[in-house]
């Protein structure tokens, strides 16, 4: 893990990369801004978390590290280690977790419930939308343990993803005041509530016909597993929803809950 500090004193901001290893985008963000080397009106930590995964490009060495929270110094797994090490680090600090998936172009963030935090900060950032996973949906991730914004910033290993991390940082900066001049809210904000796992039968050739975000009506065709078509029961918005992403499932069904304004 690498921890790195800009600014002077105990810092109660956070940014950190690489709670995946193959998802490199929070680490590009991370190091614009090191090399940028901004002032800051308050400090701020950031952290490269699993640079062994990192080297490798794969997305954990033993286990997946946003399921193993709060982790343990004496675990075997090397993950499992680092997940308390890293909860270390971030005690006390709110934080923005940068990840990438292959569902979807644009950033969302995903937290465990929009509280004062992200309501506060959520409006600033160039975000499409966020995702309240509850506490059962991804058992043992960081959202459950620290006060975190965890930003999915683009497709896995694009440009356009690097880009969108880089933006996220600034906009994080700006909003939480370590980055001194004004900023202007991104707009409305909607809110969607995990529900449902979407399952995925068996099967060789995967298709996803609904977009993410984008209200499936009932009786739609969302998905076909090899010529087989997937037919909606019940209107659902569909997150985290894609072809390949997950092994056992396409994604989540989603409800649209609330506007977030400043
Ligand atoms: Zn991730």
């Amino acid at each position: 893990m690498r921890v790195e500090q800009l600014g002077e004193g105990e810092p109660t901001l956070a940014v950190v990369g690489a709670i995946h290893g193959d998802e490199p985008c929070g680490v590009h963000a991370i190091e614009t801004l090191l090399d940028a080397n901004p002032s800051v009106e308050r400090p701020v930590k950031f952290v490269i978390a699993n640079e062994r995964a990192l080297d490798r490009n794969v997305r954990y060495i033993e286990a997946d590290l946003n399921r193993v929270f709060p982790g343990d110094p004496g675990a075997e797994a090397y993950e499992t280690r680092l997940a308390h090490e890293l909860l270390e680090e971030l005690r006390g600090c709110i934080t923005l977790s940068m990840h990438s998936t292959q569902s979807y172009e644009r950033p969302f963030a995903l937290v465990e419930k929009t509280d004062p935090f992200t309501e506060m900060i959520g409006p600033y950032l160039s975000l499409d939308a966020v995702v309240e996973t509850g506490a059962e949906t991804f058992e043992n991730a960081l959202v459950g343990y620290v006060d975190v914004i965890e930003v999915e910033c683009g497709l896995q290993g694009s440009p356009q993803a690097d880009e969108n991390a880089v933006e996220l940082v600034y906009e994080f900066l700006a909003a939480t005041g370590a980055l001194s001049g004004s900023i202007d809210p991104a707009g409305a904000l909607p809110v969607f509530q995990i529900g449902e796992s979407i399952p995925k039968q068996e099967g060789s050739d995967y298709a996803v016909h609904a977009e993410n975000f984008r209200q499936v009506n009932e009786g739609e065709v969302f998905t076909t597993v090899d010529e087989q078509v997937i037919i909606a029961e019940e209107p659902f918005y569909p997150v985290l929803m894609s072809e390949e992403g997950y092994s056992q499932q396409f994604g989540y069904t989603a409800e649209k809950i609330d506007l977030l304004k400043n």
